[in-house]
């Protein structure tokens, strides 16, 4: 059974600042909402398009993607990256829709790991054209890299993402670890009655090789995905299977911290794992991410019913002054929590590939 989602009160708004007469000091290079988050970790979609079709994401026929006219240009997202730097984001993750299908990303990684400000930078790709470009990415700067493989069985791979791509994407994650990629993740969503009798083989994969094991709880955000909260396979039942089924035990490592995975290693210090509860255990309250889509717009949560069009201000020919104020505002409203499992949560208009997971 899924836990209900406890949202967090606002706090007073008394201490909230009136950005519209009072301009936001220059250098306040904090970006914070009014629940005293801090925020540092911006995610980008550089495309909604993707040459997947998971199961938990998007339908086999019928998506409808953006004219490439409306993806924010490298130009537009160094801008606007550079201008989130000078507010304190000091990471940045790449995603999309598949990252690794917009023309020459490596352009792009060379410009954003120069960036002042910026610390971490990051990708999140299915693995598909690692083989090809994941010499360009590294020479590019690029080293951290999360691979998404939801199965260890080939015809399991082929029925969750509807490709025959497994044996690609694992001459990629390869390719990937002998250049010295790291740290390596894998990204996995289980669905019960699909994938979740595969727990016990990814614990095993994360203690064989060097790659850190991500069970991502399946959340309603796909298009056509089929959620339901009996889907979903909870964090707490994931780590019991992997201890009873390894025989040890699971140590915390790192719980509601800088990132949205909880941290575990195993009892003898071989392998990590990590849970994203966003489900089961919801972690907002530390949430310190904003993501931007392809198309330009700001989103404070992965769940918002809200965007800020920045391209639009971008496009329009706004002052820095004016996207940085812009910025500060709407991430002063960042939403308090996500309200899945209430009745009253509402999807958002646009599915996980056209946000940005
Ligand atoms: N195409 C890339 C990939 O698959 O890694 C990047 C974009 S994908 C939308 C980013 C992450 O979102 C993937 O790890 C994917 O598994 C996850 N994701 C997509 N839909 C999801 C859902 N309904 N529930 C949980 N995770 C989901
Ligand atoms: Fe494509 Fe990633 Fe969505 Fe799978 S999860 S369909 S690879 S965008």
């Amino acid at each position: 059974m899924v836990a209900a989602v406890s949202c967090r009160r606002r706090n007073d708004r008394d201490t909230l600042i009136d950005t519209q007469s009072t301009p936001l000091p220059r250098q306040a290079a904090v970006l914070q909402d009014d629940s005293g988050r801090v925020i540092n970790n911006l995610r980008i979609s550089v495309t909604d398009r993707c040459n997947f079709r998971c199961r938990y994401c998007m339908p086999e026929e019928g998506m409808v993607w953006m004219e490439k006219s409306e993806l924010l240009s490298f130009e537009e997202i160094v801008r606007v990256a550079s201008l989130f730097a000078q507010l304190g984001i000091s990471k940045i993750r790449l995603t999309g829709g598949e990252p690794l299908m917009r023309k020459d990303l490596r352009l792009l990684v060379a410009k954003l790991v120069h960036l002042q400000g910026i610390r971490d930078l990051a990708l999140t790709t299915n693995g598909f054209f690692l083989l090809d470009q994941a010499l360009d990415l590294y020479n590019a700067g690029l080293r951290r890299i999360n691979v998404s493989l939801d199965s260890l069985d080939q015809v399991k791979f082929n029925h969750m993402t509807r490709r025959d791509y497994y044996e690609r994407v694992w001459r990629g994650l390869d390719a990937a670890e002998t250049l010295g990629f790291g740290p390596i993740k894998i990204n996995v969503v289980l669905i019960r009655g699909i994938n979740e009798g595969e727990i016990g083989k990814f614990a095993t994969l994360a203690r064989a090789r060097p790659f850190i094991v991500r069970f991502i709880e399946f959340m309603p955000i796909g298009a056509d995905d089929g959620w339901t909260t009996e889907k979903v396979v909870t964090t707490r039942e994931i780590l019991q299977t992997i201890e009873r089924e390894t025989g040890m035990r699971l140590l915390e490592v790192e719980r509601h911290g800088n990132q949205p995975a909880d941290r575990y290693r195993f009892e003898d210090g071989r392998g990590e794992i990590g849970f994203i509860s966003s489900v089961s255990e919801p972690f907002c309250e530390s949430c310190n991410r904003i993501r931007i889509t392809s198309d330009g717009k700001l989103r404070t949560c992965l769940f918002s019913l809200e965007e800020t069009d920045l391209k639009r201000m971008v496009r329009g020919g706004a002052r820095d002054e004016e996207i940085l104020q812009t910025i500060q505002q709407a991430v002063w409203k960042k939403e308090p929590g996500h309200l899945i499992n209430r009745p009253e949560f509402v999807r958002p208009g646009r599915t996980m590939s056209q946000i940005g997971g």
